[in-house]
């Protein structure tokens, strides 16, 4: 199984791995860059590669990339459209030096303009991004929300429509976050459903990442607040038929729960003795 948490590559991808490892995991998340967005530091290729080699060593999963939250593919400003694109261009090319090939992006909030026109904005504009992510070796995973204030991409159906507004394109994945389902009215005690339901509408290959997180609040809330495994709505028993189906696939699970590296490691060590 391959688990990790987010961490900070403020210190750079080498230093990333190390923090990754000293905690128990094999995997990883980090922002493409700050996350309130702005400029991306220098690449250190040296760095890099020295990350790489212990992640070989390791025996390290994928990592996964997460776009800033200030990106926005259905804004209603133009120039937040504008710079969502030109940064995920660079972003792009930055992660295939890296060496990673996935990157987590939230579908975008229509602001008022409705489901509809924010999921059209949203294909349309990932068409235009598509074959550059193609051609940098890098799958975009839709984030399923939950829902809160205009998100687009709670409801599967949402993310199956943009999808198919992008002629599912290979190069278009989704990430699933069991805090996120679960203020999106998908009940995780039922797991073996809610599976089927991603299976169906979706497609089960398109999911290339899992955030596991516990949530503040209940099914249907709509809202997203995570807390620690075990400390939320879903508690332990919560994830434990999901995880259990999870176990032996391909697919990084990545901790964004409010922790440090000590908790991280905790968590880690749970999952792996209990699942
Ligand atoms: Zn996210």
């Amino acid at each position: 199984m391959w688990i990790g948490s987010h961490v900070s590559i403020a210190k750079g991808f080498c230093a990333a791995v190390e923090a990754s490892v000293a905690m128990g995991a094999n995997t990883f998340q980090f922002f493409t860059r700050n996350p309130r967005g702005g400029n991306a530091k220098a690449l250190d290729l040296e760095d890099i590669a020295k990350g790489r080699a212990i992640m070989l060593e390791k025996a390290f999963g994928p990592p996964v990339a997460h776009a800033p939250y200030t990106y926005n593919l259905c804004s209603a400003r133009p120039e937040v459209v504008v710079f969502t694109m030109a940064h995920l261009e660079e972003d792009f090319s930055r992660l295939q030096a890296m060496g990673v090939d996935r990157v987590v992006l939230h579908p975008g909030t229509h602001g008022g303009q409705g489901t509809e026109t924010g999921i059209r904005m949203i294909s349309e504009n990932l068409n235009q991004l598509l074959p550059l992510a193609e051609a940098a070796g890098v799958r975009i995973l839709l984030e399923g929300m939950a829902g809160a204030g205009s998100e687009v991409g709670a409801k599967f159906e949402e993310l199956e429509a943009i999808i198919k507004g992008c002629g599912e394109h290979p190069s278009l994945g989704v990430c699933i976050d069991s805090c996120h389902m679960t203020g999106a009215g998908y009940d995780l005690r039922q797991w073996s459903a809610v599976q089927n339901a991603i299976e169906k509408i979706i497609g089960w290959q398109r999911v290339g990442a899992l955030h596991l997180n516990d949530t503040q609040h209940g099914l249907g809330s709509r809202k997203d607040r995570h807390a620690r495994l075990g400390e939320g709505h879903l508690g332990f028993e919560g994830i434990m038929d999901m995880m259990d189906a999870i176990k032996d696939q391909p697919l990084p699970v990545i901790l964004e729960t409010p922790n440090d590296d000590a908790g991280y490691a905790a968590e880690i060590s749970w999952v792996l003795s209990n699942i």
